[in-house]
C-alpha cells in the first residue's frame, strides 16, 4: 500500500461570545484537518495543532507588527524549524508587495541600499552516484574558476582523511589566489573537526561551515577554540532570540542565516545588526529557488560594512551551482552571474518579476 494523496482542510467557526487568556483572545475556533488517502481506497484523518487565519484583512505594510502576531501566536509550539519557515515566507511576500506599493526595493524598506552588486562563491561539489571524487570535484571546481568565481565552497564530511586529500587536490588545481571555503553539513563531532581544520590549516582556507551538529553549541565552540579556521554556521539557526545564543558564546566566527527560514527579511536584517553589534561576520545561507535569491541580494544590498574603511569587505552571497530545474524558471528575468559578481535588482519589492508560467510548470500541490 502507497500513500495516493495528501490534502488539508482549514476549518473555521465564530464564536457566540469571544474568550480570552492572557496573552491573547479568541472569538472562533480554527482547525487544520489533515486527510491522507492510500491507493487501496483507505482514508486517515488527522489535526495539526492551532491555525489561525491571522492576515486577511491586516494592513499588508505593518510588517514587522505582523511578525510579532504570528511569532507571539506560535511561540508555544514552534521557535524553530517549519513554523520559522513559514513564518518567513509571509514576510519576505509581504516586503515584495510593500516595497512595490511604495515604488520601492525591499533594501530601502530595510535602511537603504549599501551595495548594487556583490561577490558571488559557487556552491557546488555534491557526490555523484558513480566516479572518482578527486576527478570530477577537481574539474567541477576548475569549472567555476573558468567561469570567473572568485571563491567557491567544497562540500566535505565523508572522513577526515578522505576529505583532507581532497581539499589538498582542490587547492593544488585552483591554485592560491581562488577562495577556497569547506562546508561539512554537521558531518563531524568536535575532535574529528578539530582534526581536519589542523591538517588543512596551511591551505588558506575562508571559512569551515557547520563542522558540527547545530544543537551543540558546546562543540563550535569547542571546534573554534582547537583549530585555527574560522567557523561558519546557522542555517539551521531562526530568529533573533536563536542568533542571540550564538552570538553570546561566541560559537561561529560567520553566521549564515537562511532568508528563508531563520524568519524572512525583516527578521534577518535585525539578526545582521546584532551579528554587527557582537563583531561576528554575516554570509547568508542561500537555497532555494529566484525568489529565495532575489530575497537574500536586497538583505545583502542593506548590509551594512563593517568596520567602515576606504576598501570594505562587503558581504558574500553564496550562489548555489547545483541542479535545480525551477531556480530560473521562476522568474521572467533570470539572476546570473557575471565572472562571479552579481547584480543586485534594483526595481520595486524584490526587483524580480515572477514568471506565473514557470510556476505552474513545476507545481504538485
Ligand atoms: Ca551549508
Amino acid at each position: 500500500m502507497k500513500i495516493k494523496d495528501v490534502r488539508t482542510h482549514v476549518l473555521e467557526a465564530p464564536l457566540s461570545e469571544p474568550f480570552g487568556w492572557s496573552f491573547s483572545s479568541t472569538s472562533v475556533r480554527a482547525s487544520c484537518l489533515v486527510e491522507v488517502t492510500s491507493d487501496s481506497g483507505i482514508t486517515g484523518w488527522g489535526e495539526c495543532y492551532g491555525p489561525a487565519r491571522m492576515l486577511i484583512g491586516r494592513d499588508p505594510t505593518a510588517t514587522d507588527v505582523i511578525w510579532m502576531d504570528l511569532y507571539n501566536h506560535f511561540r508555544d509550539y514552534g521557535q524553530k524549524g517549519v513554523v520559522l519557515s513559514a513564518i518567513s515566507g509571509i514576510d519576505i511576500a509581504l516586503m515584495d508587495l510593500k516595497g512595490r506599493h511604495f515604488g520601492v526595493p525591499a533594501s530601502t524598506l530595510l535602511g537603504g541600499a549599501v551595495r548594487t552588486s556583490v561577490d558571488a562563491y559557487a556552491t557546488g561539489t555534491y557526490r555523484r552516484g558513480s566516479g572518482d571524487p578527486l576527478d570530477y570535484i577537481v574539474e567541477e571546481v576548475k569549472g567555476y574558476v573558468g567561469e570567473g568565481f572568485g571563491a567557491v565552497k567544497l562540500k566535505i564530511g565523508f572522513g577526515v582523511a578522505e576529505d583532507v586529500a581532497l581539499i589538498r587536490a582542490v587547492r593544488k588545481a585552483i591554485g592560491p589566489n581562488i577562495g577556497l571555503m569547506l562546508d561539512a553539513n554537521h558531518g563531524f563531532d568536535a575532535l574529528e573537526a578539530i582534526a581536519l581544520g589542523r591538517a588543512v590549516a596551511d591551505l588558506d582556507i575562508g571559512w569551515f561551515e557547520e563542522p558540527v551538529v547545530p544543537d551543540d553549541l558546546d562543540s563550535y565552540v569547542e571546534v573554534r577554540r582547537g583549530q585555527p579556521i574560522p567557523v561558519a554556521g546557522g542555517e539551521c539557526e531562526f530568529t533573533r532570540w536563536g542568533f542571540r545564543e550564538v552570538f553570546m558564546r561566541r560559537a561561529m566566527d560567520i553566521v549564515q542565516p537562511d532568508t528563508c527560514a531563520a524568519g524572512g527579511l525583516s527578521e534577518c536584517k535585525k539578526i545582521a545588526d546584532m551579528a554587527a553589534a557582537f563583531g561576528i561576520r554575516y554570509a547568508p545561507h542561500v537555497w532555494g529557488s529566484g525568489i529565495g535569491l532575489a530575497a537574500s541580494l536586497q538583505l545583502l544590498a542593506s548590509l551594512p560594512d563593517v568596520p567602515p574603511r576606504h576598501t570594505p569587505r562587503a558581504p558574500i552571497l553564496e550562489f548555489d551551482r547545483s541542479e535545480h530545474p525551477f531556480r530560473q524558471a521562476v522568474l521572467k528575468t533570470p539572476i546570473e552571474h557575471e565572472s562571479g559578481r552579481v547584480a543586485i535588482p534594483m526595481g520595486p519589492g524584490l526587483g524580480v518579476e515572477i514568471d506565473r508560467e514557470g510556476i505552474a510548470r513545476y507545481r504538485v500541490a
